[in-house]
């Protein structure tokens, strides 16, 4: 039987996709013996997104991070205003484009890498000494496959929650007052369509991301967003809008249920399908960053990759009783967030937030949301939970 193509095939240089190959360059420092393939469809990457994320400031990668505050904002339409800072932790923006450009420059120095732009995979075939992905180019045979490739539509549009968003990069003709306060959920309030807030990141003096965000049961496309995010920038900045830099959009599902298994242990989810995504607050970066350190690793010392797991464990369980009541009590998401805001301490709630909390983080948080609405979601959860398993014994 001929060597395999590659040792690890990855399917799609995304987020997911390059991070695992970027720290596998990292970690071995252009000495990687094993042989790695990345297939891309996209034939170019452009800035398409912005990621944000809270990290101490001693662990940030500053060759990323574009721009940090040191505070951030939460307040609703009817002006209740909150702001947290911490003296240990930032929030923290990458933008997508430095991304793509470092990870291609990180591949390109690690001569058994390779990215192939322009490259779908049509089909994954696992045999029994290796995998087959059919491309248009041709068939491509690995030991191993980590396939990022986003969740069925069908998948997707079944999550409970979906955080749709339309934004704006812009250039202001004068510069912003405060650039050191990120206004994480503005204004916010709900409507017959749910609950919605602006996102305002002052990128620079001159430079603004504006954001209309709404989290919605309906599949709603971003692009409906698109007056009301026009409309929020001329009121925060008032004839004072030099120029339109470039938009973001996406439609990120919370609470997605886990894609069908691939039934083959060397052929591995990551990214959004395997679970990447926070239920209760859409963040994906951070968690596929520690996967793929934690992968990179195995990778170099010829143990098998794992794919990507759902936050799990207790903190898995408050996001789905966060995310149910959210879904079915839209009206009172505003007050749970401010709740969150003015009675969780800033870093409780940025440990909750980035999955590093400790045992009294979790009582904060317990004690900061309103116990009805909360102990009302837990019920229905578990009547809906014992209704399953009934029915799996009639089955
Ligand atoms: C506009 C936007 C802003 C976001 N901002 C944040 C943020 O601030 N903070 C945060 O934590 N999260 C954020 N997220 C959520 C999440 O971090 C991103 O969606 C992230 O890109 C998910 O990574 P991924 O690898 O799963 O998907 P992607 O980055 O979309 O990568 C999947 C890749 O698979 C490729 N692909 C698809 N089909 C095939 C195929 N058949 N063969 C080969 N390749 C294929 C695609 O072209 C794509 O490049 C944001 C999402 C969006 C859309």
């Amino acid at each position: 039987m001929p060597t395999p193509d590659c040792d690890l095939l990855i399917i799609g240089a995304g987020c997911a996709g390059l991070s695992l190959a970027r720290e596998i360059a990292r970690q071995c420092g252009g000495q990687n013996t094993r042989r790695v393939i990345l297939l891309e469809p996209r034939e170019n990457y452009s800035n398409d997104r912005t990621w944000c994320f809270w990290q101490r400031h001693t662990e940030i990668d500053r060759a990323l991070v574009s721009k940090s505050w040191n505070a951030w904002q939460f307040d609703t339409k009817g002006n209740t205003v909150v702001q947290q800072s911490s003296t240990d932790w930032a929030y923290h923006c990458v933008p997508a484009g430095t991304f793509y450009k470092q990870a291609q420059e990180d591949i390109e120095q690690t001569p058994s890498m390779s990215l192939l732009l322009g490259q779908t995979a049509l089909s994954v075939n696992p045999k029994d000494t290796h995998i087959e992905i059919e491309t248009r180019g041709g068939c491509i045979t690995a030991s191993q496959v980590v396939d990022t490739r986003a969740p069925s539509a069908q998948l997707a549009s079944e999550a409970p929650l979906k955080q749709v968003f339309y934004g704006l990069e812009l250039r202001l003709t004068e510069p912003q007052k405060n650039t050191q306060t990120a206004r994480l959920m503005s204004n916010m309030s709900t409507d017959a369509a749910g609950f919605k807030f602006e996102y305002l990141l002052p990128l620079a003096p001159d430079r603004a991301l504006i954001e209309i965000t709404r989290f919605s049961p309906a599949s709603l496309p971003s692009a409906s967003l698109k007056d009301e995010v026009f409309e929020a920038a001329q009121t925060y900045f008032p004839n004072k809008i030099a120029e339109v830099v470039r938009h973001e959009q996406g439609v990120i599902p919370m609470g997605l249920s886990m894609a069908p298994a691939t039934g083959d242990a060397r052929w591995v989810r990551a990214g959004t399908s395997a679970g990447a995504v926070r239920a209760s607050s859409g963040y994906a970066f951070q968690r596929i960053q520690r996967w793929a350190c934690q992968e990179a690793a195995s990778l170099l010392k010829n143990q098998p990759i794992s794919g990507q797991k759902p936050v799990a464990g207790a903190l898995g369980w408050m996001d789905r009783i966060f995310l149910e009541t959210l879904t079915r009590q839209p009206e009172l998401a505003p007050s749970l967030f401010m709740a969150l805001a003015q009675r969780v301490p800033s870093d409780r709630l940025v440990r909750f937030l980035t999955e590093q909390p400790q045992t009294l983080d979790f009582a904060a948080i317990v004690a900061a949301l309103p116990v009805k609405p909360m102990l009302k979601s837990l019920k229905l959860r578990h009547s809906s939970a014992s209704q399953t398993l009934s029915g799996k014994a009639f089955e």
